[in-house]
């Protein structure tokens, strides 16, 4: 009961009872405010056992280690949920997952109702800005709210190539981006806003392949030379920093998701199982001015304490701090004073999620770990950090004790309706239609998790999962038919496995048997109808076969379930230009635009479609911004000499028809277009010449214009 009352305290108690500012004023020197820069650092799957700073000897960390040295070190900081949307929704909301609704990465995203940490500086007059640095984290998953910057571009070919899930960013490129906003916003006067930043790092994320000199130096254990390399970035950033006179000033956090279990309990990465190998996270917070002497705190503490921490430090009173549900350490920064202990709580609904396995929670304290599970566990974490020794059988009034905090929490913080995303645009009867006549079962119900002890329990599943997991590995690798072997000697022991056909599909995909990615597509759907990369997978299968037609119905099934998926738009785009139903085309790339500003195919393809149906004046933006956000190519330099040559900028025109031609000295067309500019331009003989070499390299082209340049 005790431990009810302290856990529902917090929301109310952060917001009715914070100290006053003048009660700083009696702690060493009252260096916050809310002027003070703030620079929020997440750095994914990043164990704290794996930083000097927590003890560990075989990495360089000096520029994490320095930030230790300088501020709170918290030694025992816990993941809610080893997976990273969910665990930067926990961060970022300072909520918990079964409150926020984002507990898996087969999810809408971030529901609208649930208020982040970056509108909360928003309306406090912060420059915010984002960078991250996976495709995980997108802006269409929703964490780019309250951010006038979400810095989330990836290279563009890595979109058509890669599973979605694949697509990263290295730390150095994500640096500079950092630096460069720096530059350009802390350039400004003294007077000048205060910025808000949480830069995300996902280098130590697999597969570990740091660069040069990393890679040498930390051969046989790349997922430190990976950390080495996270560190040495951060190094580069704050140099920066210090010379701007940053560092000193600003309110620096660095945190990690959630770990990588590194091969304990048989699991190689993260998100499948819930011990501390995936739930121990460092967490540091250096305050400006060093104000305070360096200090390590012991109690445990959650991910979700950190938004709530952040506020309270810079005495920001927001309505978002009713919505917290982790509590403010900032009396034990400051004043060092001990809050009460409380548990904390952690969670996995991957193995339901994707398998269809029991679900795994769990509770913290500084001692022990109980997990709730088919086969419950008790770990002592002081005696046996590696948790191989199950107390559970041995000491069950402890177990049951824990379980029923557990319990609590639970019912303490699951809202009464469920938080969900929404829907997106409801479906036509003809797309049903449609999509029943292509084997898709419409919808069923999921199917409710009333008891998950009757469900298998993932401890005596893991080699199945790692079976699947190798079977991926093997397809990385290219080894597609031996990957399937083992998919299918897996499917006939488990026919219920929806991500095995998915698997299968995926293969088949990268093999360009669209027939067969098709059918696997749709068995994977059958078992689980609303996936929405199974119905995305379909989708390419078909366009990628020239049936684009057959793609429809998918993309809006996938808008249906996720209405943020721009790759959806975009594609929904082409097929609707390609069937000659222009209109439709360019509400369609317009909303892919609307969803995800700077992606630059669906800006190019816009564009290209303006020029074609003459509205050269509104092609003119999206085909500039094209242009800047690379990489440029000779047929978008050819449509933008188009749009200007029609806008009255003729020498622009040229200007763009002569790179057209630089890039790809083969394009008729753009030579073609450069002579008729020079022509419209009185340079006639500049323009006869580039016509003579198009009938060099093109007599039939050049045969129906030849009357032109006589
Ligand atoms: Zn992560």
């Amino acid at each position: 009961m005790m431990m009810r009352l302290l856990r529902r305290a917090p929301a109310l108690l952060a917001f009715l009872l914070l100290p006053a500012p003048a009660l700083f004023c009696q702690a060493p020197k009252p260096q916050t405010s809310s002027r003070t820069p703030v620079l929020l650092i997440t750095i994914d799957t990043l164990r704290a056992d794996h930083l000097q700073c927590y003890g560990y000897k075989d990495v360089q960390t000096p520029a994490i280690d320095a930030l230790a040295a300088r501020g709170t070190l918290f030694e025992h900081a816990y993941s809610e949920v080893p997976l990273t949307l969910p665990s930067h929704t926990a961060i970022l909301s300072g909520t918990y997952p079964m409150w926020n609704g984002v507990r898996t990465f087969d999810t809408a995203g971030v529901p609208p109702n649930v208020g982040l940490l970056s509108q909360a500086f928003e309306r406090h007059g912060y420059r915010t800005a984002a960078f991250v640095s996976s495709f995980v984290l997108d802006r269409s998953w929703g964490l780019d709210r309250g951010f006038e910057t979400y810095d989330d571009r990836f290279a563009t070919k890595q979109y058509e190539t890669r599973n979605p899930g694949d697509i990263e960013r290295r730390g150095d490129k994500t640096v500079d981006h950092v630096i460069a906003w720096l530059q350009s916003v802390h350039a400004a006067a003294p007077g000048s806003p205060p910025f808000f930043i949480w830069l995300h790092l996902y280098d130590p994320h697999s597969p570990y392949d740091p660069p040069q000199p990393f890679h040498s130096e930390y051969a046989g254990h790349l997922y430190d030379g990976e950390i080495a390399f996270t560190s040495a970035q951060l190094g580069r950033l704050f140099a920066f920093m210090r010379k701007r006179g940053l560092y000193r000033r600003s309110l620096i956090v660095l945190t990690a998701d959630h770990g990588e279990s590194l091969g304990q309990h048989g699991e190689a990465e993260h998100g499948f199982f819930i011990y501390t190998a995936t739930l121990h996270v460092p967490l540091i917070f250096k305050l400006p001015e060093d104000a305070l002497a360096p200090q390590k705190v012991n109690a445990p503490v959650e991910l979700v304490d950190i938004a709530p921490t952040i506020l309270d430090l810079l005495h920001i009173r927001d309505p978002l701090t009713q919505q917290f549900q982790g509590v403010s350490l900032a009396s034990r920064i400051l004043k060092r004073a001990s809050s009460p202990r409380r548990p904390a709580y952690a969670e996995t609904y991957y193995p339901f999620d994707s398998f269809g396995w029991s679900p795994l929670r769990s509770i913290l304290t500084r001692r022990y770990q109980f997990i709730s599970a088919p086969h419950p566990e008790l770990y002592n974490l002081i005696k046996d950090p590696g948790e191989l020794d199950n107390l559970y059988n041995k000491d069950r009034a402890l177990a049951d004790a824990l379980r029923s905090r557990l319990v609590d929490v639970e019912r303490e913080y699951t809202p009464r309706e469920a938080m969900t995303a929404g829907a997106g645009p409801a479906l036509s009867e003809a797309t049903l239609a449609k999509l029943k006549s292509l084997g898709y079962l419409a919808y069923s119900a999921p199917a409710p998790l009333s008891s998950p002890e009757s469900l298998p329990d993932p401890k005596s599943e893991i080699h199945v999962y790692n079976t699947i997991l190798h079977a991926q590995d093997l397809s990385a690798l290219g080894r597609y038919h031996q990957a399937d072997a083992i998919l299918k000697g897996i499917q006939q022991k488990d026919p219920s496995l929806y991500l095995v056909p998915f698997m299968q599909a995926e293969n088949a995909s990268r093999m360009r048997n669209w027939p067969e990615a098709e059918r696997q597509f749709v068995a994977c759907l059958k078992l689980n109808p609303h996936f929405e990369n199974a119905m995305m997978g379909v989708a390419r299968a078909y366009f990628s076969a020239g049936e684009g037609l057959k793609a429809e119905p998918w993309l809006k099934l996938a808008l249906h379930e996720k209405p943020s998926n721009f790759l959806a738009y975009y594609m929904l785009g082409l097929i609707a230009e390609r069937s000659g139903r222009k209109d439709e085309a360019l509400a369609q790339l317009k909303k892919s635009i609307q969803v995800k500003s700077d992606y630059e195919p669906a800006e190019e393809a816009l564009g290209i479609l303006l020029v074609e149906m003459q509205r050269y004046a509104e092609a003119l933006g999206p085909l500039e911004r094209a242009r800047s956000l690379g990489p440029v190519g000779a047929h978008l330099e050819n449509f933008l000499g188009t749009a200007y040559s029609n806008t009255n900028q003729l020498a622009r025109g040229a200007a763009s028809y002569a790179e057209a031609v630089r890039l790809d000295p083969q394009y008729g067309a753009a030579r073609l277009n450069l002579a008729f500019a020079y022509l419209k331009m009185g340079k006639r003989s500049q323009g006869i010449a580039e016509f003579q070499e198009l009938c060099r390299q093109n007599p039939s082209l050049c045969q129906q214009y030849r009357s032109y340049f006589q």
